[in-house]
């Protein structure tokens, strides 16, 4: 038996196959344990017992403020077992423990949030009255979409799965959730915590398995009505060209190279130590990682001069030793892939300022840390300031003017998320014209069940979060209801029926 089963159909269990992985823990190189892997077939398997739960209305049928009750049980579920959650969080994924500790805290959050916005579903949406024809009723109503999936990333293992879940199940969907294979631990405690708190059996299934098989079951499966991805923008391409053979409903959230504006009136403490916490959080595997820090020329020596000082005193260690302020990337692939950015960058000419280096320092010896890399002299067409690395590495741009500093920030496929650290009344102008999902002014990484999010541009489709968010969970069915049922009473238009006399 597994460390780590699917939950499929309300039941743990191991893979058909009998198949498993190990799941790393990056900050040693060693294993946490044995994760049973899902194939194709225990993906169709949960698929089909999603089918039957939402087919039969066990969950689907009962009133959003009940739904918001069980979700509410499942917040509490969280809490109570956070201490555990938090630390196999950050064993599996690499977060500090403090990165970990929010994280469960925001999974309870999501859920309780979502719970009371499952209510909000129950009222249908009154609409613009006709008379015409004759008199009517109109509204709008939200139904379920039906089963959905979800494919999530590594980086925020526990508050991504709360994400999708909370969203799928408070608007009554059945789903189906497949983690990373890098951080596939937390689901598994996740899943236990909605069982217990009553969700009805094959309502919710989680399955750990590899993204082209057992993934591509999920966006191809005719069952499935709904597939939610977070990840890269390349995976999302292909997840729309599999979703469109059978017009599935899609909500993308891809990647990002957000840029963060200083202006030469902002604070520069505030500006430096955001600029820092937008571009390092969790090592930057973030994808509203604030990646392009755009300087102007006016106060760019001095500003970069107190950003390489401070990083500095950044402290490279063990998740889970106090202080440490960089853990480390989630795997030896994506080490790998930060390194090589790196050469690039220097390849290009930029200048490497801070950083640069995998660190192996006593402890540290297996795990896989990356110093924060500071590159000054960026220029806006080169790889390290397009494309995102998802690693601890910022690159600084300079600009002359509010308007470049703007041509610059839209100036990527991408449109996630974006900073201003400045005057308000000067950074809102700034935020009309940037193309993102979010803009943070003076603020950075701030989500918040309330407040949808999603991408511009290549950066994905739809939004989540909010009751925006909740309602691409949703089908919106208009129903006109005529209120005068006499024939004597219909002049319809086009003539074919004899109008009465
Ligand atoms: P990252 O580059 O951050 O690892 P990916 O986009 O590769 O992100 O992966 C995000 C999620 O997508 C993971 O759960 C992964 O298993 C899944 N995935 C990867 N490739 C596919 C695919 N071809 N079909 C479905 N899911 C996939």
């Amino acid at each position: 038996m597994s460390d780590f089963q699917l939950f499929i159909d309300g039941r743990f269990r191991d893979a058909e196959s009998g198949e498993t992985f190990q799941s790393i823990n990056p900050a040693t190189g060693e294993a946490i344990g044995t994760v049973a892997k899902a194939g194709a077939e225990d993906a169709a398997r949960a698929i089909d017992a999603a089918r039957a739960a939402f087919d039969d209305h066990r969950w689907s049928g009962r009133r959003g403020s009940d739904r918001g009750r069980v979700l509410a049980a499942i917040a509490k579920g969280i809490k109570e077992r956070a201490p555990e959650l938090t630390e196999l969080e950050s064993r599996d994924s690499g977060a500090t423990l403090a990165k970990a500790k929010a994280d469960v805290g925001g999974a309870g959050f999501w859920f309780r949030v979502m719970g009371e916005y499952a209510a909000r579903l129950d009222d249908p949406e009154p609409l613009p009255q006709t008379i015409a024809p004759g008199p009517s009723y109109n509204y709008v109503k939200r139904d379920p979409v039906g089963v959905c999936t979800a494919i999530i990333p590594w980086n925020f293992p526990l508050q991504m799965a709360s994400w999708k879940l909370s969203m799928a199940l408070a608007a009554g969907n059945s789903v189906v959730l497949k983690p990373a294979e890098e951080t596939p631990c937390s689901a598994t405690v996740l899943a236990e915590i909605i069982r217990d708190a009553g969700v009805p059996q094959g309502v919710c299934n989680v399955i750990q398995g590899p993204g082209p098989v057992t993934g591509e079951e999920l966006i191809t499966n005719p069952s499935v009505d709904k597939v939610a991805f977070t990840g890269s923008t390349e995976v999302g391409k292909h997840i729309m060209k599999l979703a469109a053979n059978t017009v599935k409903k899609t909500t993308l959230e891809l990647g990002g190279k957000c840029p963060q504006i200083v202006l030469d009136d902002a604070d520069p403490e505030l500006a430096v130590d955001g600029a820092i916490y937008g571009a390092f959080f969790h090592q930057g595997q973030v994808c509203t990682a604030g990646s392009r820090l755009l300087v102007p020329d006016a106060i760019h020596d001095e500003f970069v001069g107190r950003l390489l000082e401070r990083v500095a005193t950044m402290r490279v260690g063990l998740p889970t030793e106090k202080g440490t302020t960089t853990g480390p990337v989630v795997s030896q692939k994506q080490l790998d892939t930060v390194l090589n950015y790196i050469e690039i960058g220097q390849k290009e000419g930029a200048t490497l300022a801070a950083g640069g280096q995998r660190v192996t320092d006593g402890e540290l010896e297996n795990g896989f840390f990356v110093a924060p890399t500071v590159f000054t002299d960026v220029t806006a067409d080169m790889t390290i300031a397009q494309e995102e690395i998802f690693g601890p590495v910022v690159t600084v741009l300079r600009y002359s003017d509010d308007e470049d500093a703007v041509r610059i920030a839209n100036g990527t496929v991408y449109g996630l998320a974006a900073g201003v650290w400045g005057s308000p009344a000067r950074a809102m102008k700034l935020a009309d014209r940037l193309q993102a999902g979010t803009v943070w002014i003076n603020e950075y990484h701030l989500l918040n069940p309330h407040y949808p999010f999603g991408g511009y541009k290549q950066s994905g489709i739809g939004r989540e979060h909010g009751y925006l968010g909740l309602l691409e969970y949703t089908e919106a069915k208009h129903v006109h209801l005529g209120v005068d049922n006499r024939r004597s009473t219909k002049r319809w238009f086009d003539g074919t029926i004899p109008q009465p006399r």
